[in-house]
């Protein structure tokens, strides 16, 4: 029972990767830790739920990698996808740090198998978990528990105390009531503000209503406002985040990874005027995409549609909900609520464009479009085979990136530049210093792990350190 009795020496919000990953490191290094989930008991982990795997550097295949991947070839993958805009020290610290994750995370009792077919082709550079996020987070929150960690959920923490640069208490809203919890040093690993409608909005404007929540409905960014609102360095842009095109079907919010669909290079995508806009083809799917979800939001309504024929019907995973089939591209259409003259147009178009080539969909083939605007410059085909096909997709926000600034020891910077006397971040909640734009697949999870091992190793640490001289935490 939380009763604001007892004094911790580390308070964590949050209940994902990051949180588990401070609380296990942080109570081995001696420290009394209590978790505060804000989350009920059974949607516990956040996005950590909903994740496969993870990235990190190694010098060797394993029994689970294919191969060897190293950390400057992880920097230079970094590099690329963000266009540079990541903080380098922080970053190639971050990498240096996730070779140890192999071995530490295993030791927390979590799991690894090999990659499986329609994974992105991650089986050399990303670890797997053996059955999904959800065991990978049972696993840390039975090493937690069975080290000594305290944990309560539905313990949204609703206000912290903050004088000049340190946490002195945070306000904890649990089984109805308010309550006060001091702690020598605090950790923020309660994520991004994805779940926050009305912050999306102020970055996006009012398209954001039409955004769907790839994760937990409880990532609304209440500790981040905080923090930033009692003079912690915010880092990072309101509108960049993980953003990939999901079916336009799935729920609002934690419809998770099966709502993605992976058919974009098999086909065309068209917007509400049955207009393409973007070339389908430009790279292998693993590397765009995450381009999709802010291609679609820009367009008119935030939906557009992928549209294709028989013959791709089974190159891709398997969708959740089946799709839109019809035996002309005319009844196609009016099955979309899309003008059939112009979606018959459009495919027309698109079909007389096509060049011959050989399709290979497993290589950045010689199949592509002539004369046309945008071009699809590989796996193109043309749309002629019933059934016709359509998958309506929508914007799916995975997570956001504005952040906390944070240092080498995770340790919070104040806007003024000093580091935070006591308080750290993990997580999506400080993920805008390594991914100012863009992202590698399993990078979320890198980021979580690495900063929040430091996060509680550090916190423990200046608890320590205190006993010595009382003001260090
Ligand atoms: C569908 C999907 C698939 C993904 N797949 C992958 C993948 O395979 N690999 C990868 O690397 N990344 C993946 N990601 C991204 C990944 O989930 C995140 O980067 C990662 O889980 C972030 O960990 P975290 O601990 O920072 O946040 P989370 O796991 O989201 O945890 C945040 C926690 O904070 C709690 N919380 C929020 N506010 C408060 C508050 N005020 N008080 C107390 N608690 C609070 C929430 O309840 C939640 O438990 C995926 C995301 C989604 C949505």
């Amino acid at each position: 029972m939380l009763d604001g009795s007892t004094d911790y020496d580390v308070l964590i919000a949050g209940g994902g990767n990051a949180a588990l990953c401070a609380a296990i490191s942080a109570r081995r290094a001696g420290a009394r830790v209590l978790v505060a989930e804000g989350a009920p008991r059974f949607y516990r982990g956040g996005n950590t739920r909903h994740t496969r795997n993870m990235r990190c550097a190694h010098d060797a295949a394993t029994e689970t990698l294919s191969g060897p991947y190293s950390e400057e070839e992880f920097f230079d993958d970094l590099l690329r996808v963000t266009g540079g805009r990541t903080d380098e020290a922080l970053a190639r610290m971050m990498i240096a740090e996730s070779k140890e994750m192999l071995t530490w995370i295993v030791e927390q009792g979590v799991r690894f198998q090999p990659s499986l077919g329609g994974t992105l082709s991650l089986g050399r550079t990303n670890s797997f978990f053996l059955g999904g996020g959800r065991a990978m987070l049972n696993a840390l929150y039975r090493t937690a528990e069975s080290l000594g960690v305290e944990i309560v959920y539905d313990a949204e923490v609703v206000d912290l105390a903050i004088e000049g640069a340190r946490f002195r208490s945070a306000t904890v809203r649990h089984a109805g009531k308010d309550v006060s919890i001091r702690a020598k040093t605090f950790i923020a690993a309660s994520g991004g503000f994805e779940a926050n409608i009305d912050w999306l909005k102020e970055g996006w404007g009012e398209i954001a209503e039409n955004f769907l929540i790839r994760g937990t409905p409880y990532n609304r960014g209440t500790v981040l406002r905080m923090l930033i609102d009692r003079g912690v360095m915010q880092i990072g842009d309101p509108t960049q985040c993980h953003a990939v095109a999901i079916d336009a079907r799935a729920p609002k919010f934690d419809g998770g990874i099966i709502t993605r669909l992976d058919c974009v290079v098999f086909g065309i995508v068209v917007n509400r005027h049955a207009k393409r806009f973007y070339d389908e083809g430009e790279d292998v799917w693993p590397k765009r995409y995450a381009i999709w979800g802010r291609l679609v939001a820009a367009q008119p309504g935030q939906i557009a549609y992928i549209v294709f024929d028989a013959p791709s019907l089974e190159l891709f995973m398997p969708s959740l909900f089946p799709p839109v089939e019809a035996e002309t591209i005319g009844e196609l259409a009016e099955k979309l609520g899309l003008s059939p003259a112009a979606l018959e147009r459009t495919v027309a178009g698109f079909n007389a464009a096509v060049r011959p080539g050989t399709f290979d969909h497993t290589a950045l083939d010689d199949c592509r479009t002539e004369g046309l605007e945008p071009a699809k410059t590989h796996w193109a085909r043309r749309i002629e085979t019933a059934p016709f096909y359509a998958y309506p997709v929508r914007p799916g926000i995975t997570f956001t990136y504005l952040g906390v600034k944070v240092d080498r020891a995770a340790r919070m910077v104040m806007a003024d530049g000093r580091p935070a006397a006591n308080m750290f971040a993990a997580g999506e909640i400080m993920a805008g210093n390594v991914l100012g734009q863009g992202y590698a697949a399993g990078i979320g999870m890198t980021i979580g792990s690495v900063f929040g091992r430091i996060a509680g190793r550090e916190a423990a640490r200046l608890v320590s350190s205190a006993s010595q001289s009382p003001e260090a935490a």
